[in-house]
């Protein structure tokens, strides 16, 4: 066993996988998921899990949102997860330009001060790639290893808390 290059490392303290790092696995899932409207109900999950385990990549006042989108997403599950989505893309189109609706995500702790988690036990880097792309074994399966990304990254961001 020999020490893993530094440019095999990536920012949330994963080895690259085949595709190269995080960054180059979230541009590939964006790029399959817009060729399928099923894959694509994951959205903003994978946004919200990139960017919290990549928090330099991610527009700091937007990170707390996040946080709670995706704890939201942990523990009620997609459906509950794309109805706030939803509701709160509606409000923002909206001419009366309010603040987006926090209410749903009141509950949910807010993104801990001070320093990203250094270490996740999901990781983008660690999906698999196959012929039929990241759904290859079908969406459901999918859907899992998205889930267990989110998990580990509300995981990671509690325990630094
Ligand atoms: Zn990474």
């Amino acid at each position: 066993m020999t020490e893993s290059h530094l440019m095999d490392r990536c920012d949330c303290g994963a080895t690259a996988g085949p595709l190269g790092l995080c960054a180059d696995y979230y541009h590939a899932i964006l790029a399959e998921e817009q060729a399928d409207p099923q894959m694509y109900r994951w959205h903003t999950v994978v946004v919200c899990a990139y960017l919290l385990q990549h928090p330099p990549r991610a527009h700091a006042k937007y990170l707390d949102g996040q946080f709670r989108l995706l704890q939201l997403y942990v523990d009620k599950g997609l459906d509950a997860l794309l109805r706030v989505a939803a509701h709160q893309v509606a409000r923002n189109n909206h001419r009366t330009r309010s603040v987006p609706d926090a209410r749903p995500l009141a509950g949910y702790a807010p993104l801990p001060p001070g320093e990203a988690p250094r270490c996740f036990r999901a990781t983008f880097c660690g999906l698999p790639f196959g012929d039929g792309g990241f759904v290859a074994d079908g969406h459901a399966e999918y859907g899992n290893r998205i889930e267990a990304i989110a998990q580990a990254t509300v995981e990671a961001w509690r325990s630094v808390a």
